[in-house]
């Protein structure tokens, strides 16, 4: 499940859709962590699935640091690429915002470090100053130092900031991280008074 301060919109008919905050989201706030709606896929169940289906599966799956496919059921999967990305993977299997994103602003990540088909060459256009044009896997090991550091920082603002996301991370990830301190839990919050 993706953020809940985020939204679908559409953005060009070349790059289709993208997804934007619609309230800052501050550095440390995890804004991607997996639900029992998303689907988990081993490569083997992709490539099993029928071909009347017209699935794309490069466009609509991810794959994660434990070599899973994972389909979000929700707008998570319309997250687009940026060569500076303000969204990031964790070792914990959720992500973590890396920068303050602002009301606004689009939600990126860098495919690179999400596990693309090896061969696999996407166009870029993120304008970030320092974009690759291409994105590949290939790339992955020239941008995860990188991409790791800005996660240490990120995760050392964690028990800092709202997580409307908290109830989904594992306890077990928490105390690991010592994030037992974490901020309330809005989302969590709302569910409780929608169902009284
Ligand atoms: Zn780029």
């Amino acid at each position: 499940m993706i953020h809940p301060a985020t939204e679908l919109r559409p953005i060009d008919p070349v790059m289709g859709f993208g997804v934007f905050a619609t309230a800052p989201i501050p550095r440390g706030a995890i804004v991607w962590a997996l639900d029992p709606l998303d689907r988990v896929l081993t490569r083997a169940e992709v490539l099993a699935l029928p071909a009347a289906m017209g699935f794309d599966a490069e466009r609509h799956l991810w794959i994660d640091r434990q070599g899973r496919y994972v389909l979000a059921w929700d707008l998570a999967r319309y997250v687009n690429h940026s060569c500076r990305p303000n969204c990031a993977a964790t070792a914990y299997g959720w992500e973590i915002a890396v920068a303050d994103i602002a009301a606004g602003d689009q939600l990126t990540n860098d495919y690179a470090d999400l596990g693309m088909t090896p061969g696999e060459t996407l166009a870029c256009r993120c304008n970030a100053p320092d974009c690759r044009g291409v994105v590949q896997s290939a790339q992955a090991g020239l941008i995860r130092a990188a991409l790791a550091e800005a996660v240490a920082v990120a995760l050392d603002c964690a028990a800092g900031v709202e997580q409307p996301l908290r109830p989904l991370l594992a306890e077990a990830d928490l105390a690991k991280l010592g994030l037992g301190t974490f901020g309330p839990a809005i989302f969590g919050q709302n569910l409780t008074r929608k169902a009284s």
